[in-house]
This record gives C-alpha cells, structure tokens and sequence, in this order.
C-alpha cells in the first residue's frame, strides 16, 4: 500500500491539491471529508439533531457510503452536490466530533483504500495522525485565514465575511474536538499555499515522490 496524506483545515488548497496530485501521477483519490458530508446529510434529513450522539451514531452505522472518482453515493444515491449545500457546511463539524461516528467512518475509509490496489492520495484531517499514521508521505496545507475565505468564497459566491465566519467556527470545532482533532501528525511536512498557485504546491509535492511513486527522503 503507498499513501500520500494530505491534510490541512478548509480552504487551504486539499481538494484541488490532491486531486491535480493524484491525477499527476495516476493514483486513486479519496476525499474523506465526504463521508462525514453524506453521514451529516443522513442525519439532516432524518430529523436528528446533530448534537445527538447516540441517535446520529446509530444512524451512520447503517448508512451505506460509496465514492467512485469525484461522485460520493449514500444508499446507493448520488449526494454529490447535495453534500456541499450550507446546511450540511453548518452542521457536519458537530456530527464529524462524534467518536462513534468517527470509527465507523475510518473503517469505511481503510476499506475504501483497501479496495483499491495501487497506490492512493487521501485528503482529511486526522489521515496522517489517525487514518493512515502509517502513510509514506503527510503533507499539512495551510494558508492565511484571510486568503483561505478569499478562496471559499470565490468557489461558493458567498460573501467572503460570511466564509469567515463559517471557517473561523469549524477551524475551532475540528481542532478543539476530543475525537482525533485537526491537527498536523508529528511528521508531516507543512506547505503554506498563501501565496502559491495549485500548480506550484502540486510540483512541491511531486518532487517529494519518485516517477516510480518511491517517497524521496525530505531534505529537512
Ligand atoms: O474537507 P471538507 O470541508 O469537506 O470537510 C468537512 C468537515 O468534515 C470538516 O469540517 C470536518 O468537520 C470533517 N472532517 C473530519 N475528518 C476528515 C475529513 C473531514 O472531521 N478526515
């Protein structure tokens, strides 16, 4: 198995990143924040509160999460677009900090890699420190806060205050939660988008891994 991790907090270049990245070097891709995006949507629609940890835990056990490319399925049903709404943004850092939850979504997440054969760059948060502590290589993106709104807000058509706002509030949610919060593993290599095109930090990474797909040892 080879993993590239790459995590980061919203905004800060990993979906773009990672997709470019994968499609470079013709790996797979997984987006784990999806699922915790279907899990929220499951619960939304079921008319629990999110807050509920035992209700949402016991709803998520029986839900069935399918990526296939950019396409995230829940029961059999396509909820890519779905999953993106503001509702869902407001609501999935409180079902996200659920521990339950949390298990039974890395299981799928492992199952997912193991699934699929050849080698594999996983965006989330906790993949480097819990998912894949494992992984040949963890990236960390980051950017300014005022430049990872400037970015969300471009992408949604919000107001970039409003952006903020919502970022500010999961940026505390994922990283103060007791369940695996948003954090950098030990050992992964920190990359400031701020002032980076996609391109550029696709190249940093790139450099770091061998046409072969061998992790080069980091120069420090
Ligand atoms: O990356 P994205 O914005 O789609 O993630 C949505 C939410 O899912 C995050 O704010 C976080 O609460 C949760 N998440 C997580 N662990 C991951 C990926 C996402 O807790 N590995």
């Amino acid at each position: 198995m080879k993993v590239v991790a790459v995590d980061g907090p919203g905004g800060a270049g990993k979906s773009s990143v990672s997709r470019a990245l994968a499609a470079r070097l013709g790996w797979s891709h997984l987006d784990t924040g999806a699922f915790y995006r279907a899990a929220t949507l499951a619960v939304l629609r079921a008319g629990i509160d999110p807050d509920d940890a035992s209700a949402v835990a016991a709803l998520v056990a029986g839900l069935k999460f399918r990526q296939e490319r950019a396409s995230m399925f829940l029961d059999g049903e396509d909820v890519s677009e779905e999953i993106r709404t503001r509702e869902v943004t407001a609501a999935v850092s409180i079902v996200s900090a659920h521990r339950e939850v949390r298990r039974t979504l890395v299981r799928h997440q492992r199952q997912w890699v193991a699934a699929h054969p050849g080698p594999v760059v996983v965006e989330g948060r906790d993949i480097g420190s819990v998912v894949f502590p494992d992984a040949d290589l963890k990236i960390w993106l980051m950017a300014s806060s005022a430049e990872r709104a400037r970015r969300r807000a471009a992408e949604t058509g919000e107001p970039v205050s409003a952006v903020a706002a919502d970022l500010a509030r999961r940026d505390e949610a994922d990283s103060n939660r007791d369940a695996s919060p948003q954090k950098p593993a030990a050992d992964a290599i920190w990359v400031d988008t701020t002032n980076l095109a996609i391109d550029s930090v696709v190249e940093r990474i790139l450099a770091m891994i061998e046409p072969s797909g061998e992790v080069l040892p980091h120069p420090g």
